[in-house]
């Protein structure tokens, strides 16, 4: 993408509206704007970074053996009368009229619905079990919208739910959540802990949240310091294995970790040397939950067992906080002069900065390489501004770019070109052909 032909509205000026830095940056690099209290327009470049993440969100899910569908955003009262909970969700819920004056709701999650589809499309044990998910927009008019989509109203939230014949093949689906989101999280370059969530009606120990730590959380969390330590990192995952995956969820539950609502000072100290225990703020981008037949027992939604017998399905939701994640990412990964994007959700991968837009050598050499990195599948964004250098570094670095080139008159002389890290600040001068070879090998090409 060529600078002058693109839309990328950033600001020099700190937003007087914005409270975190998340926020700021999000504004000043011009990837959303307010629509409403809550509610925003995806600009651009916040656009290609939402999509990003929704990709890794995508893929995880789906190697988990979780299938994609699409439900509506909104929703008919009458589905929510059947659960109990139309009046019970109370003023956080969106309601709307038809023209034929039925009562609708924009959907602030999806339960009732989902039931729905399983009770009409599962009749035999032999058909679970069955995970189906979306990345839909959600709705909650939350009393206090703030920290821009980090607590949005209208918001993107990915939603699975899983249907099983009893409450031990439920944990399995459970496990197999528990994983991916493991996992989807170090895609997305994060450090998320799972944490003991509030288990509702069921009672055990199937509810997590998964929370990234920062100043800026909206909880405050207790945790154990190797949790903080731990990685999947590259190694295989078998999600038909069983075994494997409760494995996986029993070595990151095995140390304290707990947000406020759940949190027992007594059992904090009994469980964790001095040395290892940290609180600290923590942000939710996941929650994962097991409700057993919360849903399917009001619906009737049951399937035959293998003895013939008809029984109620058992449930479990499993969210991801798509919207809030991108500002969660920039909570984690930011400095000064702005944004640090992760490899795997950069709106553009190289920034290449032209110092002396109209040098008849310099723009030869930028429009090569926009070419050369282009062609090879790298998102290039070319600085061709009429402008000072110091205003493209500072764009630059403020969208977050995680590789810089930097081509102007003195280096082209000597016959190199200037390879720069976001996340390190480090840069190094080498000719054109090795910077491509070495971009090439840092995205696979090589
Ligand atoms: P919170 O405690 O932050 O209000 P929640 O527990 O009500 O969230 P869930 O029902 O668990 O939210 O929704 C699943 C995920 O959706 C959350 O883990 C979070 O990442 C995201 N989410 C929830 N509410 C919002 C919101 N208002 N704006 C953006 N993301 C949200
Ligand atoms: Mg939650």
């Amino acid at each position: 993408m060529r600078l002058t032909r693109y839309f990328l509205p950033t600001m020099k000026e700190t937003p007087a509206e914005a409270q975190i830095a998340s926020h700021r940056l999000m504004l000043r690099a011009g990837m959303i704007r307010q629509a409403s209290a809550g509610i925003y327009s995806w600009l651009p470049l916040g656009y290609k970074v939402l999509k990003n993440i929704e990709r890794i969100v995508h893929e995880e899910q789906q190697r988990a053996g979780a299938i994609p569908v699409m439900m509506p955003t909104i929703q008919s009262a009458d589905l929510w009368r059947e659960s109990g909970r139309y009046d019970a969700y109370g003023p956080e819920m969106l309601r709307i009229k038809d023209r034929g004056d039925r009562d609708m709701l924009y959907g602030p999650t999806n339960e009732e619905q989902i039931t729905e589809i399983a009770k009409a499309g599962l009749k035999s044990y032999r058909d679970l079990p069955v995970n189906l998910y979306h990345i839909q927009w959600k709705f909650r008019d939350e009393v206090r919208p703030r920290f821009g989509v980090m607590r949005g109203r209208e918001f993107l939230m990915k939603d699975a739910y899983s249907f099983d014949i009893d409450r031990e093949n439920a944990e399995r689906s459970y496990n197999r959540m528990f994983v991916s989101y493991l996992r989807t999280f170090e895609r997305l370059g994060l450090k998320a802990v799972p944490m003991r969530a509030e288990s509702g009606p069921i009672g055990g120990d199937m509810a997590h949240e998964f929370l990234i730590l920062a100043e800026t959380g909206e909880s405050e969390v207790f945790l154990d310091r190797t949790l903080a330590d731990l990685t999947l990192g590259e190694r295989g995952l078998d999600y038909a294995d069983d075994a494997e995956m409760a494995a996986i969820r029993g070595d990151w539950t095995a140390s304290y970790a707990r947000t406020e609502d759940e949190h027992d000072a007594a059992a904090f100290e009994a469980e964790v040397p001095e040395e290892r225990r940290v609180t600290a703020r923590g942000i939710e981008i996941g929650h994962i939950f097991y409700f057993g037949t919360k849903y399917s027992e009001p619906f009737g939604a049951s399937v035959v067992n293998a003895e013939g017998a008809s029984v109620p399905l058992h449930g479990g939701s499993y969210g991801i906080g798509v919207s809030r994640l991108v500002g969660g990412i920039i909570e984690a990964s930011h400095d000064d002069k702005g944004i640090i994007w992760p490899e795997s959700v950069a709106p553009f991968q190289v920034a290449v900065v032209n110092l002396k837009q109209g040098d008849a050598e310099s723009d030869a050499a930028c429009e090569s390489l926009y070419e050369r990195l282009g062609a090879m599948g790298i998102e290039v964004l070319y600085d061709d501004r009429n402008e000072r250098a110091g205003g493209k570094f500072a764009t630059v670095d403020l969208i977050g770019c995680p590789w810089k080139v930097v081509v102007g008159p003195r280096g082209l002389k000597e016959g190199t070109v200037e390879l720069g890290n976001r996340r390190t600040g480090e840069t190094e001068n080498l000719s054109a052909d090795a910077l491509v070879n070495r971009l090439a090998a840092q995205f696979g090409h090589g």
